[in-house]
């Protein structure tokens, strides 16, 4: 059983957090988590072309993500080491990065 899970009402918080950075606000990372109140959020973009690509937002504590396709904001860059192949719907691999997810996060946060 895959300790991931994505129902709507856990990701309630997420899309708020998603809507806040993608109109600018900056967050810091890890964050924290809506459902369950520790700071363990992360998020990730990985762009394809012309300003869109895939974003994923998880908690490393109670394992509520959301994943999707967005616009990506203007100052993202994808991050090395990044496996494309092995990204898929749940943050598995994303996870094992998360440390490194959240320092390139916020060397990249504008302002
Ligand atoms: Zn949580």
């Amino acid at each position: 059983m895959s300790r991931w899970h994505d129902e709507q009402g856990c990701q309630a918080s997420y899309n708020a957090l998603l809507g806040q950075v993608l109109g600018g606000v900056a967050s810091r990372l890890p964050t924290k988590c809506g459902n369950c109140q520790i700071s363990a959020v992360h998020i990730y973009f990985h762009a394809h072309s012309r300003g869109r690509g895939g974003v994923w937002i998880w908690c490393s504590s109670c394992g509520c993500y959301l994943h999707g396709t967005t616009v990506v904001p203007p100052w993202w860059r994808n991050m090395e080491g990044v496996d494309e192949d092995r990204l898929t719907a749940s943050p598995e691999h994303l996870e094992g990065l998360a440390q490194a997810v959240d320092t390139h996060w916020n060397a990249l946060q504008p302002g």
